[in-house]
């Protein structure tokens, strides 16, 4: 095991803030999942699994504990093709962009919409991942993973997650941080998406003359819209969607915001960035966090000294959304650390 001490979590993580971790342990194969759980346990320390660390926000403080990053790697064929579809996996420190490319270049249709969302297989469960009309909800199975209350590996089926918008047993309940998900099996098809799509992916399929929807066309269409507007994490920290979009229950609700000139999506959704972009923040600067001028809902760290600062900027904006449109904004990313 590739144990380091007092490691800044900043370094693991693509908004660059939080104070230092007390340990890191690289997990490259399922065997090391139990030893790095009992090294833990012998030095009574919490564990928290971290991925690529790009929905994640460490706090001033630290984190007194041991994390584990997940580098287990390699991907296949779970179950073969039968009637037209078929079941492959993925292990869990793969990036989930590299599993899209596998299944695309295989000709496979179901998770071709999640190109380019940065970090790994394995957290993709943990909030839905979803992008253009896809979440990967649609397409799990299950997945593999060690449970640290029974101290064995379980496997997950997909009805036993909870999946909805950005939610799961991963990251909310009281499940959460009880499982390092190791595998997760997706089932494909041969089937192709069909219009009308999301509108910015309407728009540029369009744009582009595009009739042919085949998996290759959605995750080449995907890759160019998302190049052209988000934040590439290699070179710009930021969290991707730093808020939640906003969901409407009642039809009361809806009505009053669509009198208002409110944009109401897929029967209850106010797209977040309209509303920080209408109340006139994109672009703008709080305390060193940058609301993007391409995509409002991305907060960038430009120059946050700390985590104070971009506390202090999430509240200006949620504050300054909630006076002029009544809504409260809520974080996308969770946090780490004290
Ligand atoms: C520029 C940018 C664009 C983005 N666009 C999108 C988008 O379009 N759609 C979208 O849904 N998200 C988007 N995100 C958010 C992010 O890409 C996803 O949440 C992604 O799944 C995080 O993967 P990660 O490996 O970095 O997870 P981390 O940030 O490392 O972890 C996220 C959470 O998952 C848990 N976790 C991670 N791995 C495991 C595991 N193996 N077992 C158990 N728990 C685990 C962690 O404990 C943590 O709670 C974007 C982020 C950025 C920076």
């Amino acid at each position: 095991m590739n144990i380091r001490e007092n490691v800044p979590i900043s370094e693991l993580t693509t908004m660059r803030l939080g104070g230092n971790a007390r340990y890191v342990i690289e997990i490259t194969n399922e065997d090391e999942v139990e030893p790095a759980y009992a090294f833990a346990d012998d030095k009574e320390l919490p564990v928290y699994v971290l991925g690529s660390g790009s929905n994640i926000i460490g706090r001033d403080g630290g984190f007194d504990g041991v994390i584990l990053v997940n580098k287990i790697m390699g991907m296949g064929v779970y179950d073969e093709e039968r009637d037209g579809t078929i079941e492959l996996f993925a292990n869990s420190g793969e990036l989930l962009d590299d599993f899209v490319a596998y299944s695309v270049a295989r000709g496979w249709h179901g998770i071709e919409a999640l190109s380019a969302i940065p970090g790994t297989v394995g957290a993709a469960p943990v909030q839905n991942v979803g992008a253009y009309g896809q979440d990967i909800a649609q397409s799990l199975v299950l997945v593999r993973a060690y449970d640290q209350l029974l101290e064995e590996f379980v496997d997950i089926p997909v009805y036993d997650m909870d999946l909805s918008y950005r939610h799961s047993i991963f990251n909310s309940g009281d499940k959460v941080g009880r499982y390092f998900i190791t595998k997760v099996v997706v089932r494909l098809n041969h089937d192709k998406m069909e219009p009308p799509f999301y509108n910015s992916l309407q728009a540029w399929l369009d744009e582009h003359g595009v009739t042919e929807y085949t998996p290759e066309m959605i995750r080449h269409a995907v890759c160019e819209i998302r190049a052209a507007k988000l934040p590439d994490p290699a070179m710009i920290a930021s969290s991707g969607s730093f808020f939640k979009n906003v969901y409407l229950t009642s039809d009361e609700e809806i009505e009053a915001a669509k009198a208002r000139g409110i944009p109401v999506w897929d029967g209850g959704k106010i797209p977040s960035g309209w509303l920080i972009e209408h109340a006139g923040l994109k672009g703008q600067v709080f305390h060193g966090m940058r609301v993007s001028d391409k995509a409002s809902l991305v907060l960038i760290n430009e120059s946050a000294r700390d985590y104070a600062d971009l506390a202090a900027a999430r509240e200006e904006i949620i504050r300054i959304v909630r006076e002029k449109f009544g809504y409260t904004l809520e974080q996308e990313p969770m946090e780490l650390g004290e």
